[in-house]
């Protein structure tokens, strides 16, 4: 299956320069979906994940399907503000943009092994303020999950040597 033609380049969003990876496309399709997830999931069957990590928006469509096929819970990260309970927060930068990630500080406890998911690896800064998020509150991160690595952004270098696993890489 060639997951690459279900993204769609969105040029110039959401600022001038940005070339958008939108997944929508890929969202809608059923086989495509499952193909992704299965995929996602593949190289982290074995290793006894027992929490995926995901941050809004993206992060909680692939995160929760990836949870439910690994056999595993759930842990939302949010933007700051939308979480209800106590909270701890990992500040990030973007390629477009600064922001805080939240997480409840209950939902990931000493002996947790994590699996961080989004849909794009790009700088690194999301990705790697979740593994610090899981590392604060003394669980392990098993690895990284993307859909699509930007390669030329070398964000991997900021996630240790973690095994990360990238559907699509773009050079
Ligand atoms: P970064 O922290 O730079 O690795 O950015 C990753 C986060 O920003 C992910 O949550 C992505 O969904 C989003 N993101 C960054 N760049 C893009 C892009 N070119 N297309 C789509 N999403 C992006």
């Amino acid at each position: 299956m060639n997951l690459e033609s279900y993204i769609r380049d969105i040029p110039d969003f959401p600022k001038p320069g940005i070339a958008f990876k939108d997944i929508t496309p890929l969202l809608a399709d059923k086989d495509g979906f499952k193909a992704a997830i299965d995929m996602l999931a593949e190289p982290f069957r074995n290793v006894g994940i027992t929490k995926v990590l995901g941050a809004e928006a993206r992060g909680f469509i692939l995160g929760g399907a990836l949870a439910y096929t690994l056999g595993s819970g759930f842990v939302p990260a949010r933007k700051p503000g939308k979480l209800p309970f106590d909270t701890t927060k990992a500040a990030y930068s973007l390629e477009y943009g600064v922001d805080t990630l939240e997480m409840h500080t209950d939902a990931v406890v000493p002996g947790d092994i994590v699996l961080v998911i989004d849909d794009v690896l790009a700088t690194g800064g999301t990705a790697a303020a979740k593994a610090e998020l899981v590392t604060g509150s003394g669980a392990t991160v098993a690895g990284f999950a993307f859909l699509l690595e930007l390669d030329f952004l070398n964000g991997r270098e900021k996630l240790g040597d973690h095994q990360i696993v990238s559907l699509i890489h773009v050079a």
